[in-house]
């Protein structure tokens, strides 16, 4: 093997995955949070042309975890800050030409705006009011949020229940 061969399979190492050419790896997502990660960055219901492969329960030095590739497109970070609230461990890697350009983890936005309900029923944010769910950050570890409108706060699993 070449020297710049082992150095690719270094590369692939690190990543864990299987490399693809161009496109956004999101790695370190928490175990059963890939479906909601996809759902986050809308890309359930979206009609997309580009590849979207999803690994679940993969062996990392930290347990298990799940990991996204995105082929041939490279997401914004305001799109990809959004997973942190369901996996705040989670790292985004820019690929190309087989190459990590950038490698950082996601970064818990201030407020959140839309992606969430409000686990209030009786939220005004859950009637049929023009009102878009809005929560701030109020706590990082475990993140918390706090609802704009009623107060209630969410949590853990509770957040991850009220993706949108
Ligand atoms: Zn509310």
């Amino acid at each position: 093997m070449s020297e710049n061969e082992e150095k690719k399979v270094e590369k692939r190492k690190k990543i864990k995955i299987t490399p693809i050419k161009h496109g956004t790896v999101i790695d370190h997502i928490r175990k059963g949070q890939a479906m909601k990660v996809l759902k986050i960055l809308g890309l359930i219901e979206r009609d997309i042309d580009f590849i979207v492969s999803i690994a679940m329960n993969v062996d990392s030095s930290e347990g298990k975890k799940d990991i996204v590739k995105v082929e041939d497109m490279e997401l914004k970070n305001e799109e990809l800050d959004k997973i942190s609230l369901v996996s705040p461990e989670a790292t985004v890697n820019i690929i190309r030409d087989y190459e990590v350009v950038d490698k950082h983890r996601v970064k818990l936005p201030d407020v959140v705006k839309g992606i969430l309900r409000c686990r209030n029923q009786n939220c005004i944010s859950n009637q049929d009011e023009p009102v878009k769910p809005e929560f701030e950050v109020v706590g990082k570890q475990p993140v918390t949020l706090k609802c704009n409108y009623c107060e209630r706060e969410m949590k853990g699993e509770e957040i991850s229940e009220n993706v949108i």
